[in-house]
């Protein structure tokens, strides 16, 4: 028997097999189509994620973590390429270069360091560099990548297969800082390359390719327009929904008189209206600054959620429903196709990734194929 008991979370995994195909129909010709996988796919699931993908033709995937690559790795076989985004720990290159894991390596330092303790070991020792373009957080600065250019030696003897860097403000096709990033990386990429042609070039998240070719470059490095975030704020969401999140009624209940609801009383239910207890809580992801202003989503309709969210629990004003619906009501949705995830972040005060990566483990999971 499926337990529903602790809220049912539908992820579609032939919506987001959907999205990536889109994506990679979006890019210019000659681009590969990476797939960001972190955080367990944006708490959507790895090893359900992942295989998905890789069915669909991905061959490159991004992790955050040696121990996400390694997960994967598992799941996927050797046959693709997997990038950790937050380079090599210390003492663990080993492990990283045994596993045949890419890391992304962020100082000169780093890279010495790993070119030196896998050619003492005869390992192989493919990586990628990260340059800072822009967004001041990883990468070189302008000044190591010059001392990088000038290092022969260095550059020789490492196994660089990709040089990427990340956007700051993809998602403002408006902001200027998005040309000036495109500017720093294509004149860093062509020099680069002209000391090592095979050197590929990444630069696009998932809003990076809503850009425009300029941007696109050998691999693009989508994540969250994969699992249905829109890639284009302000604008119709070109991307399919994911996930769907129903939460079970636990009590419903007549307010006879206005009475104030939830930890610190902050809102009145009105004399006669009619309240839904749903069973999941901010313990469930369920983000708390959505108190009062979130809604859930029955029968066709906006539920309004009342009051405080609490750990376990979160109320819901069902007064808009006839009495029928309202007495064979057994559960109030409150992610779907009517609900998204931006318009859920929007009520917290948050961005979509955040509503995904939260999504909370009691949950039963259904995993929907075609
Ligand atoms: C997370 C991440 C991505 C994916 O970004 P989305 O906006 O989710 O598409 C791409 N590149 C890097 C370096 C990242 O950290």
């Amino acid at each position: 028997m499926n337990d529903f008991r602790e809220g049912l979370l539908s992820i579609n995994l032939q919506s987001i097999a959907d999205n990536y195909l889109d994506l990679t129909r979006r890019l210019a010709d000659g681009t590969r189509c990476g797939a960001v996988v972190k955080a367990d796919a944006y708490g959507l699931g790895m090893t359900q994620v992942a295989p998905t993908l890789f069915r669909q033709g991905c061959r490159d995937f991004f992790v955050a973590t040696q121990a996400e690559g390694e997960r994967l790795r598992g799941e996927l076989g050797d046959d693709v390429r997997i990038v950790i985004l937050t380079g090599v720990r210390n003492g663990a290159e080993l492990e990283c270069a045994r596993a045949g894991l890419i890391p992304t390596l962020f100082t000169l330092e780093q890279l010495r360091n790993w070119v030196e303790i896998c050619a003492r070991a005869e390992l192989s020792a493919p990586c990628a560099v990260k340059m800072d373009s822009g967004m001041t957080r990883l990468g070189l600065s302008e000044e190591e990548f010059e001392l990088l250019l000038r290092d022969r030696q260095l550059l020789n003897s490492a196994d660089i297969h990709i040089l990427l860097s990340h956007l700051a403000c993809a998602d403002e096709p408006l902001h200027p800082q998005n040309d000036y990033q495109l500017r720093s990386f294509k004149e860093a990429g062509e020099r680069l390359r002209s000391l090592c042609p095979e050197v590929q070039l990444s630069l696009a998240n998932s809003s990076g390719i809503f850009l425009g070719e300029d941007y696109h470059f050998d691999i693009a490095r989508p994540g969250s327009a994969l699992y249905g975030v829109n890639p284009v704020p302000g604008t119709p969401n070109l991307m399919r929904p994911t996930v769907a999140l129903s939460l079970p009624i636990v009590q419903k209940r007549f307010v006879s008189r206005e009475q104030s609801v939830g930890y610190g009383a902050t809102q009145q239910a009105a004399a006669g209206s009619w309240l839904a207890v749903a069973r999941g809580g901010y313990a469930d992801g369920i983000i708390r600054a959505q108190g009062g202003r979130g809604r859930g989503w029955a029968c066709g309709r906006y539920l309004p959620i009342i009051g405080r969210i609490s750990m376990d629990s979160t109320t819901f004003d069902i007064s808009a429903l006839s009495d029928q619906d309202r007495e064979s009501l057994q559960s109030i949705e409150i992610l779907n196709k009517e609900l998204t995830v931006d318009e859920v972040a929007e009520y917290a005060g948050t961005i979509g990734y955040e509503v995904l990566t939260s999504l909370g483990h009691r949950y039963f999971r259904r995993y929907i194929k075609s």
